[in-house]
């Protein structure tokens, strides 16, 4: 009887633990990834020179580079600079920002990269997508996904509480992203990939339904590890679908028309996926997203975003050119604008009710206290 099966590109390691990054040297060296340790990492500005500090005895042979800012620009100038040495493989220390400039550098290189996360802000540590600034606003790029990846929980623990807790809204968003994809699927016919989905929405699950919070190890590991399966579930799927539905349509739209209002990635998709639930009017849906949200301290509404009512029916109504050709909820209803403002005002109340039964934590106004 033959034995079928698929084979899934994934990274020869994982690890989400405290002191992950004291072990890189030998992960390296272990791994066949470099024997030698020559190697180039880039980090940032900010957190460079303390990481570099943990490899005064290690990695003496590794080249450093600072990355400022997470555009195709800097990428093509990491591009340039690590072009003029051999090595076997790129290093990524640092937040999203790093990691997507690192990622499009090794690309273009042909070198095989390693992601060291130091926040857990998106699900870029383990994807096969760069997110960089260009000239049209910002662009997602197809590379290959990272052939290691480190998750040190000492790291995590130092990077800012509200950035950390982002990454709860980009997973939780992937429940909404499969579910635009199923009715994708159902009406329209479009291939899905059940191995994808399960990784996406049992990761997203794992963080809904843990008790902790980002201030205890055990909810930060779950998290870690779901944003890891979450990016290897696009590897698998072969595109951002698993992870990426009306959620991510309604954050590019904020992106492109309020660049100077960007909160984090993971919460703008956080918002978005209530107000897709919302939209589906699946009820159980709605709350169980709303009370992840909102237990967690993240932003829930329009205005807890920065935005009035009607900037947010705005940003709804122009999301679907965000990502042309990908079937949502939003392509599937095709409100026009008066209904789109109507359904905004109306997940405006429905949350406001929903977070003021939860804990009355809310003032008649609908500021979240
Ligand atoms: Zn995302």
């Amino acid at each position: 009887m033959p034995l079928l099966a698929r084979f899934v590109t994934a990274p020869l390691v994982v690890e989400v633990h405290r002191g992950a990054l004291s072990e890189l040297a030998a992960i390296l060296a272990d791994q066949r990834i470099s024997t030698s340790g020559r190697v180039a990492i880039a980090v940032g500005p900010t957190h460079g020179p303390i990481v570099q500090r943990t490899f005064e005895h290690d990695l003496v042979e590794a080249d450093w580079f600072t990355v400022e800012g997470g555009t195709i620009n800097t990428a093509v100038k990491l591009v340039e600079q690590i072009r003029q040495q051999r090595y076997d493989a790129i290093v990524g220390i640092g937040g999203g920002t790093v990691l997507d400039v690192t990622k499009f550098a090794a690309a273009r290189l042909g070198l095989p990269m390693v992601a060291v996360a130091t926040n857990l802000a998106h699900d870029g540590v383990a994807s096969p997508i760069s997110t960089l600034d260009n000239d049209a606003g910002r662009g997602s790029y197809g590379v290959p996904a990272p052939i290691a990846v480190l998750v040190d929980l000492d790291l995590i623990a130092q990077a800012p509480p509200r950035s950390v807790s982002s990454g709860i809204g980009e997973i939780v968003s992937n429940l909404s992203a499969v579910a635009d994809w199923e009715a994708a699927h159902a009406l329209q016919g479009e291939e899905m990939d059940g191995l994808a989905v399960s990784l996406a929405r049992t990761s997203a699950q794992a963080v809904v339904n843990h008790p902790g919070g980002v201030t205890d190890d055990g909810f930060l590991a779950t998290l870690a590890e779901g944003l890891v399966l979450s990016g290897i579930s696009m590897v698998v799927a072969g595109t951002s679908r698993p992870s990426s539905g009306a959620c991510h349509e309604i954050s590019h739209a904020i992106d492109l028309l309020h660049p100077d209002r960007r909160a984090f990635h993971g919460e703008q998709v956080g918002v978005g996926a209530a107000f897709a639930w919302f939209l589906r009017d699946e009820e159980e849906m709605f709350r169980t997203t709303v009370d992840c949200l909102h237990r967690h301290g993240l932003p829930v509404r329009p205005a807890d975003l920065g935005f009035g009512l009607e900037e947010f029916a705005a940003v709804v109504e122009y999301a679907p050119q965000t990502r042309p050709g990908r079937f949502t909820i939003l392509e599937q209803l095709d409100l026009g604008p008066a209904r789109i403002k109507a359904k905004v005002d109306e997940f405006n109340d429905h949350v406001y009710a929903r977070i003021a039964t939860a804990d009355g934590s809310v003032t008649p106004e609908g500021r979240v206290l």
